[in-house]
């Protein structure tokens, strides 16, 4: 008999949103672990000046439990942090959670039909259910320059944000423009005395229509949920266009690709007048091929006097400033690493997963290609939900993922029950047909089509596949979720 019913690992959106549906199916006995010491994941680990949500909070939030209260059409991070807060606790989570836990990986017992999970520095402990909500964006990404562990001044990467750290007066430098970048640059910048920002790749950005949502608004959203349901709908509605036109279906609308990427351009023209700085902001490859953002003070900060854009590549850091490959040394006070997060070396999956016969997930992945049937289960796995999977990622809110996965669960544990059995496999048959439908689709996108190849993208496995998106509409996977086909897996 296991201990628990499931195990999830992760008490951020995605595993709170899993515990939630398993406590609908009628389980109690959950035990949710994380490493960090409270729940939220990305939202309680990034506490960068400038964070924010950067698609519409109105489709920022589980959507059976809406949040009228959002202060911006796009939250700042604190805010969300506090919605995870008012989730956990409103659906009666806290008590399951376990923080400061290192699981250091999980292991199939075929015999007592059980995970066996393995916690840092204690008694390992056995599930029915093991489910993964480790994150896509969850470890970061240290850059890899000579001496850079010999720099003397303050080093901060954005995930660890230290906010004891006074940045005011000091000389600092941004290794990286992606989406953190162009938050945290326009509001540390005029704090500092000097800012050089090194630029490898540079980002599409589009004007942001950020405006504080009215307290007479906030207020008919609470007492009329409709209508937040409403502008949720119309918020979605355009995140899809963007998503499928734009992006999935290239081939036949690139159309839709070239306006977003046309108002970008004007955004920059608009922006930046000299000629030379706006060349240097300019992507050199198709936009969608890896993630745009939207800022409407990003491009003006490079304008002020004292911030300055090197795209001259880094050579190396001393213990005093950074050296770029032409010889020219800047020095700093402090090295500030927006340098993301690394996907496809130490995720997928987070941690050891050894399934049916040994087999390891993060091994066969690479050996074989990145798959998961549905982004959510895959053979020889039994018992297990791999929520942040390739494939898995569906749309432009990540809440679209969460739920569409909540809704295969609820399919999938309610023909368990039916069949008054406990554990789950998919087969091998079904997860292939479902690794060529997903493959055939990519052909049609971006990621295949488009220029994709200076972008760097994260969307990009090892394998040179686009494998984190699934390249579908969202309602093509919540229509998936709720109706596959029941004998795509082996029950027993
Ligand atoms: P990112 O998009 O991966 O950007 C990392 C940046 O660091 C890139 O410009 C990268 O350059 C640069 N970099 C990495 N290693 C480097 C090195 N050794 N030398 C020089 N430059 C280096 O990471 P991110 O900005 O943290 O954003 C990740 C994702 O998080 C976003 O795409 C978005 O989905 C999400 N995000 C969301 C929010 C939000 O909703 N509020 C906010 C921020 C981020 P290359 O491109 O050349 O590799």
């Amino acid at each position: 008999m296991s201990e628990y019913d499931a195990v999830i690992v992760g008490a951020g959106f995605g595993g709170m949103g899993a515990a939630i549906q398993l406590k609908r199916l009628g389980f109690d006995n959950l035990l949710i672990l994380d490493r960090e010491s409270d729940l939220g994941g990305t939202w309680h680990v990034n506490r960068y000046p400038g964070l924010a949500v950067d698609i519409p909070s109105s489709t920022y939030s589980y959507s059976f439990e809406p949040n009228p209260y959002w202060s911006r059409l796009f939250a700042p991070g604190e805010e969300i942090k506090r919605y995870a807060e008012h989730v956990a606790d409103k659906y009666d989570l806290r008590r399951h959670m376990q923080f400061d836990t290192v699981v250091d990986g999980a292991r199939w017992d075929e015999e007592a039909q059980q995970w066996v999970v393995s916690v840092k520095g204690g008694k390992p402990v056995t599930a029915t259910y093991l489910l993964t909500a480790t994150g896509f964006l969850s470890q970061p990404k240290m850059p890899d320059i000579e001496g850079i562990d010999g720099f003397q001044g303050k080093v901060i990467h954005t995930t660890a944000w230290d906010d004891d750290y006074d940045l005011t007066g000091k000389r600092a430098a941004v290794i990286g423009t992606g989406a953190t970048a162009v938050q945290l640059i326009p509001t540390i910048a005029d704090r500092l005395a000097e800012l050089t920002v090194y630029q490898r790749t540079a980002i599409w950005v589009s004007a942001k229509p950020d405006y504080p949502v009215p307290t007479r608004v906030r207020k008919a959203f609470a007492k009329v949920p409709l209508t937040q349901r409403a502008v949720r709908l119309a918020g979605s509605s355009i995140l899809e266009v963007l998503m499928v036109a734009g992006v999935l279906h290239y081939k036949e609308l690139p159309i839709a690709n070239r306006i977003g990427e046309r108002a970008c351009r004007a955004h920059l023209a608009r922006q930046i007048r000299d000629p030379e700085l706006r060349r240097k902001l300019t992507p050199d490859y198709t936009f969608g091929c890896k993630r745009p953002t939207f800022s409407n003070d990003y491009y003006p900060t490079f304008t002020k006097e004292h911030v300055h854009l090197e795209t001259t590549p880094i050579a190396r850091i001393e213990k005093d400033g950074i050296v770029t490959s032409d010889g020219h040394k800047t020095e700093i006070d402090a090295l500030l690493l927006a340098t993301g997060f690394n996907l496809w070396d130490v995720n997928f999956p987070a941690i050891e997963i050894l399934g049916r016969d040994g087999r390891d997930l993060g091994k066969w992945w690479r050996e074989n290609r990145f798959q998961a049937y549905e982004g959510i289960t895959v053979p020889s796995f039994p018992n297990f939900l791999s929520l942040n999977s390739p494939y898995s990622y569906s749309g432009l809110s990540y809440f679209t993922t969460i739920e569409s996965q909540m809704k295969h669960m609820d399919r999938l544990f309610q023909a368990m029950k039916r069949r008054g059995v406990t554990t789950f496999e998919v087969s091998e048959e079904a997860n292939a047909e479902f690794l060529d439908r997903m493959t055939d689709k990519i052909g049609n996108s971006i990621f295949t089509l488009g220029q994709c190849a200076t972008a760097n993208s994260y969307y990009f496995n090892p394998h040179g596949e686009a494998t984190l998106l699934r390249p579908t509409t969202t309602v093509n996977a919540f229509r998936d979720a709720a109706t596959f086909p029941l004998d795509d897996y082996v029950y027993a």
